[in-house]
């Protein structure tokens, strides 16, 4: 009997687009594939079938079986990295293996990452390891969980193979799913070609896939860069209610559809700090929490001169409009966080004084170094009952800073006609109990690399499913780091 004929029902639209967008390769196969995390309930939101799927699953996601309807790929994209232009990126260790049209109506990416090398691998092996993809699919599905748009992971393979960073590690492939893989960076990619052609092809494509509903009139492209400044503000703010910090905004890891995408270096922060920052290679800080906005809007600026050349506009008209919408990111931005931590703080409505606030809190939690989660789950208790209030002063190192604000808190949440429980559900709603600590993270995969055991992280990712739930406020998972586990760096070496 020959390998059976799986079908994932592809319907490829990036595959019709100009050969020049991609190069078609298969996966390179791997000598022992297994099965680690198999996302059944994602596979049934794709319409997968997981319990026919299932069996062949290890072969599937290792790239060893491809589906009969797969037409795989590797994408072309460039991207400015720390800054730095690099003209030619592209998939060199992925390959995406066909769309899928979700239950909803929704065209979803399959791709396999750490696939082997594709003619975008320049220097590098076209692998991944197992440590770097489970964190992955840990920290994506956790955003999910937490409402962040956000790639998904669907399944991790080990390969039975090594793979060389600084030391020798078990190799392993993530199945990962998105809205598309279009990044900013697919955009430079013809743009620093000359390749306008290519440019609008690649606009009208994300157009009619991302944003079909954009208003017609006027010109298509400038409606698009303010439709995906839109997405990428209120990404940004999503991030920063949740004290994550992606770590590297490269042009190339930021995707049009305005999903998270590219977990490498990423870390939710555990006190509250502004310039908190975790990746080792980032010297000067470029992605430090406090600057994604800043980082998001330059990064609007590149996709901006993409688009400008393709505009119908007068070129002085095109550039004014183009430089307004960027400029325009900041108070978008804004916009959604503030009205975000107002939802945080309990508020139902907006005043003026809110602003100042949130500020004022911030300020205290970074004086104080109060853990950022705990500090906001722990003022949905305190809304509805002052005696809590101790639970949230002991976060502080100074906890009169907390005592002074939570006075102006309070007569500003007096000036709301809203009952206690409605009040408690809705900011236990927005103030996640379980994020992945990075303690945590490193325990669980410290677990599952060392000891083969897997029972701690499949533990960790059931509770991150249920971040809000009111019985994780207890949780072990909940609680901030020994202070001695505070400092965490993390590798880009994935
Ligand atoms: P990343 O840092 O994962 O966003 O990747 C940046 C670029 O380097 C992308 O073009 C990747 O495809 C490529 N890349 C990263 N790791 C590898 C690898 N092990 N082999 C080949 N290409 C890689
Ligand atoms: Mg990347």
């Amino acid at each position: 009997m020959g390998p059976p004929r799986v079908f994932f029902g592809f319907d490829n639209s990036y595959q019709r687009l100009p050969s020049r967008f991609y190069a078609r390769l298969a996966p390179v196969p791997v000598a022992d594939p297994h099965l680690l995390l198999f996302n059944a309930a994602l596979a049934e939101e794709l319409g997968l079938a997981p319990s026919e799927l299932e069996p062949w699953a290890h072969q599937l996601f290792a790239g060893n079986l491809l589906p009969a309807d797969a037409e795989p790929i590797a994408l072309a994209y460039a991207g400015h990295q720390f800054g730095h232009f690099v003209p030619q990126l592209g998939d060199g260790r992925a390959i995406l293996l066909g769309e899928v049209i979700d239950r909803q109506g929704k065209r979803r990416d399959i791709q396999l990452k750490g696939s082997g090398k594709t003619p975008f691998s320049r220097q590098g092996d076209g692998r991944a390891w197992l440590g770097p993809v489970l964190r992955e699919y840990l920290v994506s599905e956790s955003m999910h969980a937490l409402g962040i748009p956000t790639t998904r992971s669907l399944a991790a393979v080990t390969t039975g193979e090594s793979v060389i960073r600084e030391e020798r590690f078990p190799g392993a492939l993530l199945t990962r799913v998105a809205a598309s893989h279009v990044r900013i960076g697919t955009f430079q990619y013809f743009a620093c070609r000359g390749d306008y052609a290519g440019v609008r092809t690649l606009a009208d494509y994300v157009i009619e896939r991302h944003f079909s509903a954009l208003e017609p009139q006027g010109d298509p492209y400038l409606a698009l860069l303010q439709a995906v400044a839109e997405r990428q503000a209120m990404l940004v703010a999503r991030w920063m209610q949740v004290g994550f910090v992606h770590g590297v905004m490269n042009t190339d890891n930021m995707a049009i559809a305005g999903e998270t995408i590219d977990y490498g270096p990423c870390a939710f922060m555990d006190s509250y700090h502004p310039a908190t920052l975790f990746s080792s290679i980032d010297q000067w800080g470029r992605y430090a929490f406090a600057n994604q906005p800043q980082i998001a809007a330059w990064n609007l600026a590149r996709l901006a001169e993409t688009l400008l050349p393709i505009m119908a506009l007068d070129d002085k008209v095109a550039l004014e409009r183009s430089k307004a919408v960027v400029e325009g990111f900041f108070e978008r931005f804004s916009h959604h966080w503030l009205a975000g931590m107002r939802q945080k703080l309990g508020l139902a409505s907006a005043a003026p004084e809110d602003a100042g606030l949130v500020q004022e809190l911030l300020a205290a939690m970074q004086n104080g170094a109060a853990d950022y989660t705990l500090t906001f789950r722990r003022l949905a208790a305190a809304a509805v009952e002052p005696g809590a209030d101790e639970a949230v002063r002991s976060l502080f190192s100074d906890p009169a800073a907390y005592d002074g604000w939570a006075m102006r808190w309070r007569a500003r949440l007096r000036q709301e006609r809203l009952d206690d429980k409605t009040r408690l559900a809705s900011m236990q709603r927005v103030n996640p109990a379980c994020i992945p600590r990075n303690y945590w993270v490193e325990k669980v995969l410290d677990a599952a690399l060392q000891g083969g055991d897997m029972e701690p992280f499949q533990a960790l990712l059931g509770v991150l499913s249920h971040p809000w739930h009111e019985d994780a406020d207890g949780s072990r998972y909940a609680a901030p780091p020994p202070p001695f586990q505070e400092k965490y760096q993390t590798f880009c070496g994935t």
